[in-house]
């Protein structure tokens, strides 16, 4: 089978076409370095995605705080990690790196903060 794959490893976005077999991937084109082979291998066993979003925050000098992920998490549970984290509400002070859900739905990834809100 054939398919273009966007690797999403790095901003280059490359376009990626590839000829595959079940998991296995016989050819590709359009990869700018090897890490395409990978991220196609990658999106045939395990596809997996990041988050980046943001959770409500009180008391600060701004309502939201954008969080993302440490790690990606498989693509099926993109849902339930979204309805995990809308249902947090953090207090300020928070920092950048705070680490808002440990292990996230037991994925090996964690919620960090990507934003400084003081007090208020
Ligand atoms: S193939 Fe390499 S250069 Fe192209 S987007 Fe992926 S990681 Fe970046």
């Amino acid at each position: 089978m054939k398919r273009i794959f966007t690797c999403v490893v790095c901003p280059n976005g490359c376009e990626i076409e590839a000829e595959y077999e079940g998991n296995r991937v016989l050819s590709v084109a359009g990869n700018l370095c090897p890490k395409g082979r990978d991220y196609v291998t990658q999106e045939l066993v395990d596809p997996r995605r990041t988050i980046a979003t943001s959770v409500r925050v009180t008391g600060g000098t701004m309502p939201l705080a954008s969080v993302r992920l440490t790690k990606a998490i498989p693509k099926n549970r993109i849902f339930d990690a979204m309805r995990e984290i809308g249902r947090i509400t953090l207090e300020a002070p928070i920092s950048i790196g705070d680490v808002v859900i440990p292990n996230l739905l037991g994925l090996g990834s964690d919620v960090i903060v990507t934003k400084n809100i003081p007090k208020a």
